[in-house]
């Protein structure tokens, strides 16, 4: 049996559909699945991806061609069978099915699962959870692939978020949380205390949370600091940025204030400090090490071809552990909204 996906130079493609999956240079048909930069990129003839993103695509890439697919909803294509299955990494975000002459495998893109069980509790509030797809081959990514990533309770890391934020609002400070635009932030905002006083986003975030509002997810109110018409709220505001306002002169309007970064990479040693912020909160949008083993063997695969991220060590695991493993190299991660941070 050929295999359904090969790594060619544009991206991963699938032979038999004549497709490619999240290309990273211009292609005629590509299957999205998630908005973020470096899977979601302009150039490209046809996009087909979830339904449910379809808020988050026309304001990363206005004006493209695209065809949605619910989730589950199956679609036949050259003698092959596609579906998309949720990945609960962002709003959106989908898992790819394959399946070609009783063959199936499955792309993982980014996706989220914290923990070595299932709990409803870790489950990212801002989209569909991650349901498993059983395959012969799962393409997995490795972006926290160490055993060192193990998620927090996120019940805990808001509680800190709260901390912070309700102290710095004690002392009349505002506090400024660094967050990627898309996900991160709408996270964030859907898990803090929202009685401790206003929060206020850049426009960068104001603008994926609309399109996140009108895909019907249940956010809190937010304002654009020029909305803010009283100057004492300033001081009591939890303000959520993208990481590139950091330094920027927008920033200057919110006086004394202190700062932090919402990150999966801040459990890394020296990586707040390399930030140059207060704090550090350990919160993420993918899945940690305990996350990323439960879901491979949910999949029932007993091929494993690894992606972006720990790609070796992680392949090492999987071979020693029974499975046939392998990597593909790809362009994803280097525009990731979940980048490492950089040094
Ligand atoms: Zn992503």
């Amino acid at each position: 049996m050929a295999d359904l996906v090969v790594a060619r130079p544009e991206g991963l493609y699938c032979p038999p559909g004549g497709f490619f999956i999240d290309p990273w240079r211009p292609v005629e048909r590509a299957v999205i699945t998630h908005a973020h930069g470096d899977h979601a990129r302009a150039g490209h003839g046809r996009y087909l991806s979830s339904r449910a993103s379809t808020p988050v695509m026309r304001v990363r890439l206005p004006g493209i061609s695209l065809t949605t697919l619910e989730y589950g909803e199956t679609l036949r294509h050259e003698g092959v069978t596609l579906s998309l299955h949720p990945a609960g990494h962002v709003l959106g975000s989908s898992q790819l099915r394959i399946e070609h002459r009783g063959e199936v495998w499955v792309a993982s893109g980014d996706y989220f699962a914290a923990g070595e069980r299932d709990d409803p509790r870790e489950h990212n509030r801002t989209c569909t959870p991650l349901e498993p797809v059983a395959c012969h081959c799962f393409i997995t990514e490795s972006t926290f692939g160490l055993p060192i990533y193990r998620w927090a309770p996120q019940d805990d890391v808001f509680a800190a978020i709260d901390a912070w934020w309700r102290d710095n609002a004690g002392n009349g400070r505002a506090s400024v949380l660094y967050a990627y635009a898309l996900g991160k932030a709408q996270r964030v905002m859907a898990g803090v205390d929202r009685s401790i006083g206003p929060i206020v986003v850049h426009g960068a975030v104001d603008t994926v949370t609309r399109a996140y509002r009108e895909a019907g997810i249940a956010l809190p109110d937010t304002a654009l600091v020029t909305e803010l018409d009283d100057p004492s709220l300033v001081r009591r505001c939890l303000v959520i940025a993208p990481p590139s306002a950091q330094r920027s002169p927008w920033l200057r309007r919110f006086g004394d204030m202190s700062d932090a970064f919402a990150s999966g990479w801040m459990q890394v040693r020296g990586a707040r400090r390399r930030r140059s912020v207060d704090r550090g909160f350990v919160l993420s949008d993918h899945a940690d090490w305990p996350g990323l083993l439960r879901v491979i063997a949910a999949t029932g695969a007993s091929r494993v071809i690894v992606t972006h991220g720990f790609e070796s060590a992680m392949v090492r695991w999987l071979g020693e552990h029974g499975y046939d493993a392998g990597a593909f190299a790809t362009e994803y991660g280097d525009l990731d909204d979940d980048a490492p941070v950089a040094t």
